[in-house]
């Protein structure tokens, strides 16, 4: 019996390590891959943010020491403004949001907020002056009004409401059997993956963090929901500092400043007007989606026709 004990008792560490990061939600997705030596320093300070500058300076990374994912990547995000990141699938354009988040430590370089150097303050502090939309959204197994609350526990039934109002998902909850009450989750009603994703939105509004990641997951949206889910998230980042990742150019039309990642580098930079007449890897992308999209929607058209 004894060589079950260890494996048992690890189950347990697990068990307890997914249970407390489940009090993070944001966290949640990266648990099992986390980096346990990732502590805070002795007698570490909170995070004080001012405007929320958010600086990587020539940054590098490895998940496996074998394959470096980022080769010096340097970029700034200034006090409330919106820096969209492009690039092929594969890129390290999430991992990017997982380093801020400090989720895994970087191998070289330095990631500042208002000058902090991210290592140098409480992981707490950190992750309390982020809101992150993921691309993937898991709601806790309660109430859609417990699922929005989740970004603020003090917030009154009111906040929650107009939350879901800015995130364009009121209508969806009222036509639910119990409106804010109507249980979601694994053994409640199931919500697509629009819904979810403006439920995140939503939760993040109440946050107001100083600081937002958005992992965009469109693609996989119809255009309407896209709009919508577009429109709460262009609410949700006004005047704060913003990191876009975005699938769908059209989303990053308006940004302060687009990054093509590729290879592990920043490989232009600029407008998007500047990127396009620059006639390279952004105008490259661009002119692909946008044939993409125009073959979807003769296919749509073609397909009402019959
Ligand atoms: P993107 O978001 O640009 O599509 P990611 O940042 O998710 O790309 O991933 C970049 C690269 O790192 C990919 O090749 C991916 O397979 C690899 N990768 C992502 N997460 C891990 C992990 N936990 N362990 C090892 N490799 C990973
Ligand atoms: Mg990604």
């Amino acid at each position: 019996m004894i060589q079950f004990y260890v494996p048992l008792n690890f189950l347990g560490m697990i068990y307890r390590e997914i249970k407390q990061a489940m009090v993070d939600i944001e966290a949640m997705f990266a648990v099992l891959a986390r980096d346990p030596e990732i502590t805070d320093a002795p007698g570490a300070p909170d995070l004080v943010v001012s405007g929320g500058t958010v600086r990587f300076e020539d940054v590098r990374f490895a998940y496996d020491p074998e394959r470096e994912i980022l080769k010096g990547v340097t970029f700034e995000v200034p006090a409330g403004r919106t820096v969209a990141i492009v690039g092929p699938s594969g890129a390290g354009k999430s991992t990017l949001s997982r380093l801020l988040f400090r989720f895994y430590d970087i191998s070289s370089g330095r990631i500042t907020i208002d000058g902090q150097d991210i290592r140098k303050v409480t992981q707490d502090s950190l992750r309390a002056a982020i809101g992150m939309v993921p691309q993937d959204t898991v709601l806790f197994n309660d109430t859609i009004a417990y699922n929005i609350r989740y970004g603020r526990a003090g917030a009154s039934d009111a906040e929650v409401e107009e939350a879901a109002r800015l995130a364009q998902i009121d209508g969806f909850i009222r036509s639910t059997p119990h409106g804010f009450k109507t249980e979601v989750g694994e053994r409640g009603l199931k919500l697509s993956g629009g819904e979810k994703q403006r439920v995140a939105i939503a939760r993040t509004i109440l946050k107001a963090p100083p600081i937002l990641v958005l992992d965009e997951a469109t693609s996989a949206l119809d255009s309407h929901t896209e709009s919508e889910i577009q429109t709460a998230l262009d609410r949700v980042s006004e005047g704060r500092t913003t990191l876009v990742i975005a699938h769908r150019l059209s989303t990053v039309v308006g940004a302060d400043e687009i990054l093509v990642l590729a290879e592990g580098r920043v490989a232009e930079r600029g407008s998007h007007a500047a990127l396009l007449a620059k006639g390279g890897l952004y105008a490259a992308l661009w002119n692909r989606q946008r044939e993409a999209e125009s073959a979807q929607e003769k296919l749509r058209a073609a397909e009402e026709v019959l």
